[in-house]
């Protein structure tokens, strides 16, 4: 083989080898109607803050988990590799932006305003310039990223380091707030979940954010051969696009995926659990009724039993296994030929602490 033969040959088996190939596997939940689900995290985090990934690694791991959408939201005060890597603020967004193109992950450019508390850390997201954030005052940096028309979301709020007891609202989030800079916060950052901030978003009409803030690979926290997936947020956008997602956002239609929790707002949640689950009547006789539930999602779904009829019998606690359709006899005592069957969908929170209530008229 000349050498020539030779380039040729290693550029062929190069460009066949299927280590180009790409796996994806996607995240199986509803869309509503007229809505898709968009599956997104706007909190990570590479080398050009601190992070310990290239950025094109987190479009890669976006793309491997069936994530829509993502932000890298380096720290604007915070880059602890700025010796080794010398970059603007926007350098991450840019070096990942071709492979986003490529593999149709949509990437949103953001930063982190790291201040301590208060206020704390607050992404920016849907910039178009990260390096006015640089500012000494963080009323500056808001401005300046307000100029831009960003949406902003508080994140981390209970974060140990700067809230170590509870979970606290200053005076500096009311100002934020009433200025337009605070449309989200963060009801679950990575491992760990805020329920004050449900509540919070529920009082003030802010949209809930679910992100991994992940600095490391990602395999580092989440184990994927045991079914783990990362914390992030479901958009229900009316399209696939940077502008469908901002609209969402706009509209507060999102949810929080923590582990198996799903924390929204009620009228979002509702309709999300009524298109996670089919619920058929098999058979009906005087003694009862069989229904069939399928739980047509990866997200195990949790029933409680609550405030029914008592002539009527069902379990007391029940999970729907993902993808799994399950034959569930209700029994009916008394004379009674039919009820509300009522539960409560345990980890489906519309409220710190608080499922949402369901009831199957049967
Ligand atoms: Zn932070
Ligand atoms: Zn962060």
């Amino acid at each position: 083989m000349t050498l020539k033969q030779l380039t040729g040959f290693l550029f062929i088996a190069g460009f066949l080898s299927p280590l180009n190939a790409q796996k994806r596997t996607e995240i199986i939940v509803p869309n509503l109607d007229n809505l898709i689900t968009l599956k997104c995290d706007f909190h990570t985090h590479t080398v050009f803050s601190d992070g310990l990934v290239w950025p094109t690694i987190r479009i890669d791991e976006a793309y491997r988990e069936g994530l829509d959408a993502i932000s890298l939201t380096e720290h604007i005060e915070y880059r602890p590799h700025k010796k080794d890597i010398q970059a603007d603020h926007n350098r991450s967004y840019e070096i990942a932006s071709k492979k986003a193109n490529d593999l149709g992950i949509i990437l949103i450019q953001g930063s982190e305003i790291t201040r301590p508390m208060a206020p704390g850390h607050f992404n920016a997201i849907f910039l178009n310039d990260s390096n006015p954030l640089e500012q000494q005052n963080y009323e500056d940096s808001f401005a300046e990223a307000k100029k831009q028309n960003a949406f902003f979301f508080w994140n981390h709020p209970g974060w140990d380091r700067q809230q170590p007891d509870t979970t606290l609202w200053w005076p500096e989030h009311t100002r934020l707030y009433d200025s337009g800079c605070m449309h989200g916060i963060e009801v679950a950052n990575g491992y760990a979940y805020y329920p004050e901030a449900i509540d919070w978003c529920i009082e003030k009409n802010l949209t809930m954010i679910g992100t991994s803030d992940i600095h490391q690979p990602i395999q580092t926290d989440y184990d994927f051969s045991k079914g783990d997936h990362r914390t992030m947020t479901f958009v229900f956008a009316k399209e696939r696009t940077p502008e469908g997602i901002r609209e969402a956002l706009d509209s507060g239609r999102t949810v929080a995926w923590y582990f198996d929790k799903i924390i929204g707002k009620q009228e979002i949640v509702y309709p999300f659990f009524e298109k996670s689950v089919q619920i058929e009547e098999i058979k009906r006789s005087d003694k009862g009724v069989t229904l069939a539930i399928t739980n047509l999602t990866d997200i195990p779904i949790s029933l409680k039993k609550t405030s029914h009829d008592p002539s009527l019998v069902y379990f007391r606690n029940y999970v729907l296994r993902p993808h799994t359709r399950h034959t569930l006899n209700i029994g009916f005592a008394d004379n009674i030929t039919g009820g509300d069957m009522n539960f409560e969908v345990e980890n489906f929170l519309i409220g710190s602490g608080k499922g949402l209530n369901y009831t199957i008229r049967l």
